[in-house]
Order: structure tokens, then C-alpha cells, then sequence
């Protein structure tokens, strides 16, 4: 007779799997099953990679690049970004500083387990992009929330940081294009939220994988922008998924500090090894043929851009939506309070009744909001935004 098994690790019992994908894996259940689906669930810019990146790994396969190479990545592909911060930054960026990995999202957890030790605590802003809480878990460290509502932009003020941060705080994480609001820092905004990390001796994982994202005009900064201090204790992640609609191609970036950048790749030998040797020399390609890279790009923004307005106009239109427009990214996050439905409720009901994808606030961190994806179709869009309309039109009566 056998007795039973032991049970799973607290780290399996205790980690959520991520609701976005969730959602999204949802509505295309539904559409393969023939059902007309309007998603705004997705996470990722429904663009295919520009052919000359595409051409620069099909290359690299042909030339034999299938074996293992430097754990932090190819020598020119670190060299490529080094030189794009430096620029960026006004400040000499060394490619050991560098670190190429196998996903944004991996950049972000092997820079959690270099500074966090269990038991330290990590500032996390809501809304929040939804790995962030679990892989703080995951690292032992314990998240710290701090709401920033639509009455500020979504975004944290100083004294909302201050009041969360005690002798245990070891990092805090800003994400600027956010995701899930698309709100951006202005520089000033940005500034004093560093003073306050300086002040506490805080590290900073500053997400910027939506840095080349942005409308209206708006600029990107980050915290590393504000002098030798604050480029000590800041860890910059970013990636080709969003700005060169690369998601599956799985290659994220981190710039960090020399003993922070030698942690991290060490951790990184142990964990996964290099990311994928053909697809770094198609990054490689969108780094190296900047105009043809340049031309993609500004197509896909200027896409997303009158996609988003026409998304932010029609969810105005709604009774009972109230719907900031955000700068970055590709999402916009209105708030639904007045219907009196939890989010959660409300993207069930919407996509039964109505067949319309929406990712609820609550896995943000946000009651009271829904998360819209603007990486989908003009059509989409209206006929999406028609629907939700007349579901709001029924809960109002
Ligand atoms: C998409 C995303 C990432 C990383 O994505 P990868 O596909 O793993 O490169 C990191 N942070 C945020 C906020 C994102 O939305």
C-alpha cells in the first residue's frame, strides 16, 4: 500500500498563474469555437517582426549559430545596446554591463534575485504589471503595494512612496510607459520619486520595455537620467518583445550596475544559460539597420496612435466610463466604479454577454478598472467598443 505523495512546493501552491494570459487564452478559446470575438486582452502588438530582423536570424541559422554562446549574450549585440545607452544617457555604458536574457519578464525576476534577500521588502506601485507581486514571492521578499488611483495620473507621488518604506525596503520597482494604465513620468515627476529612493538607500528596477512607445509627444526618461547615484542603484529592463513585436522570440535586456550585472549573469548561467544564439542576431539586425528598423516602428506607433484615440473617444462616449488618455504603451484603463461591479464581474458578464475580452483591474492591483489592449484592429476597436456600450447601456437601466 502506498501512502500518498508529498505535496507540491510552497512555491507551486502559492503562485498565481498570470490572469492576462488567462483572459487572452480565453477569447481564443471562444473565437476558435467560431464565436465572433471582440479582445482587448492581449499583451502583445499585433504586428509580425519587420522582415530584416526575421532575415538576420534566418541567417545566423544558416551560418551555424545554433550553439551555446556567452551566457550574457553575443559579444556585438551587448556592444550594440551598450553604445544605445550611452547615448541615451550622456554616460559611457559598458557592454559587461549588459545582460541579455531570455525574456523581458526573466530580466525583471533574475534583478529581483540579485537584490533581494527573503524577507526584504519591495515596493510595488499599483496598478501593477501582474508578474511583479509573484516573482517578489518567488525570491522570498515581500511586496509592499501602494495605490496610485486615476486622481494622479496612475501615477505615485513622493509622499505615497515615502509612506510605504521602512528600514526593510530594498527596491522598488517603476515601470514608465506603464503597463497596465500607459501612463509615463514626467521628468520632474520622475525626479523627485528617485530623491526619495536616494534618501532610503533603495535599489530600482526601472521597467522600460515600452520606452520607444509613446504618443502626444511625450519623452522618455528614467531614473537612471539623474546623475552617478542614481545610476548606481538603478536597474534598467527592457527588451525587443514590444518595441519590435518580437514576443516570441523571447529577449530581454537589462543594463545594471558592474556587481549587479556579474550577479545577475551568474544567476542567469545557472537558470537558463544564454537566450536563444540565432534569435540575438536578429535583435542584432534591428540595432544594426536602424532606418529600416526606424520605418517599422513609426508605422506601429502611428497605428497604435489613432487606435488610441479612437479607443479613448468611444469609451468616453459611454454613460458611466470615465477613461484617462494615457501616453505609452499600448493600454488604456478606464474606470468602470460607477456600474458597482467588482472588475472581475464585469469582464465575466462582458465576455459571456457580449463576447468582448477585458482584463479586470483587480489583477493589477486596481478594483474598479479594466485593462484595454489597443494592439487589435481598427475594427475591433468599434465594433468592440459598440458592444461594451450596450452592456454598460443594460447594467445603467
Ligand atoms: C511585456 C512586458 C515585459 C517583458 O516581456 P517579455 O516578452 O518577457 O520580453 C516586461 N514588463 C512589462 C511591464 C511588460 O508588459
Amino acid at each position: 500500500m502506498s501512502s500518498p505523495l508529498p505535496p507540491l512546493s510552497t512555491w507551486a501552491r502559492n503562485v498565481s498563474p498570470s490572469p492576462t494570459l488567462a483572459v487572452d487564452a480565453k477569447a481564443k478559446a471562444l473565437q476558435a469555437a467560431g464565436e465572433s470575438v471582440c479582445s482587448f486582452a492581449a499583451g502583445e502588438p499585433d504586428f509580425d517582426t519587420p522582415d530584416h530582423i526575421k532575415e538576420g536570424a534566418i541567417a545566423a541559422l544558416r551560418g551555424g549559430k545554433t550553439k551555446y554562446v556567452a551566457t550574457p549574450g553575443i559579444e556585438p549585440l551587448r556592444q550594440a545596446i551598450a553604445d544605445n545607452y550611452s547615448a541615451s544617457l550622456g554616460l559611457k555604458v559598458a557592454p559587461s554591463q549588459v545582460i541579455v536574457s531570455p525574456g523581458g519578464k526573466f530580466s525583471c525576476y533574475l534583478a529581483i534575485m540579485a537584490v533581494c534577500s527573503p524577507g526584504d521588502e519591495v515596493v510595488i506601485p499599483a496598478p501593477y504589471w501582474v508578474s511583479y507581486p509573484e516573482m517578489v514571492k518567488l525570491a522570498g521578499a515581500v511586496p509592499k503595494f501602494i495605490l496610485a488611483d486615476d486622481s494622479t495620473g496612475f501615477r505615485l507621488t513622493p509622499a505615497q512612496l515615502e509612506s510605504v518604506i521602512t528600514p526593510k525596503t530594498r527596491l522598488v520597482i517603476l515601470n514608465s510607459p506603464s503597463n497596465p494604465t500607459g501612463a509615463v513620468y514626467s521628468r520632474a515627476e520622475l525626479e523627485a520619486l528617485v530623491a526619495v529612493a536616494q534618501r532610503h538607500n533603495l535599489y530600482i528596477l526601472s521597467d522600460e520595455i515600452y520606452e520607444h512607445l509613446l504618443y502626444d509627444g511625450a519623452e522618455h526618461v528614467g531614473p537612471a537620467s539623474f546623475g552617478p547615484d542614481a545610476v548606481s542603484r538603478t536597474i534598467i529592463v527592457s527588451g525587443f518583445s514590444k518595441t519590435y513585436s518580437m514576443t516570441g522570440w523571447r529577449l530581454g535586456t537589462t543594463v545594471a550596475p558592474a556587481p549587479i550585472a556579474k550577479a545577475m549573469a551568474e544567476l542567469q548561467s545557472q537558470m537558463s544559460s544564454n537566450a536563444t544564439t540565432f534569435a540575438q542576431f536578429g535583435a542584432l539586425a534591428a540595432l544594426k539597420e536602424k532606418d529600416e528598423t526606424q520605418a517599422a516602428l513609426q508605422a506601429m506607433v502611428a497605428a497604435f496612435d489613432r487606435r488610441r484615440k479612437a479607443l479613448h473617444a468611444g469609451l468616453n462616449a459611454i454613460p458611466g466610463i470615465r477613461c484617462l488618455l494615457a501616453q505609452g504603451a499600448f493600454y488604456l484603463f478606464p474606470n468602470i466604479s460607477s456600474f458597482g461591479l467588482s472588475s472581475q464581474e464585469f469582464c465575466a458578464r462582458l465576455l459571456d454577454e457580449e463576447k468582448v475580452a477585458a482584463v479586470p483591474g483587480s489583477a493589477f492591483g486596481a478594483e474598479g478598472y479594466l485593462r484595454l489592449s489597443y494592439a487589435t484592429s481598427d475594427a475591433i476597436i468599434a465594433e468592440g467598443v459598440k458592444r461594451l456600450g450596450a452592456f454598460c447601456g443594460r447594467l445603467k437601466q
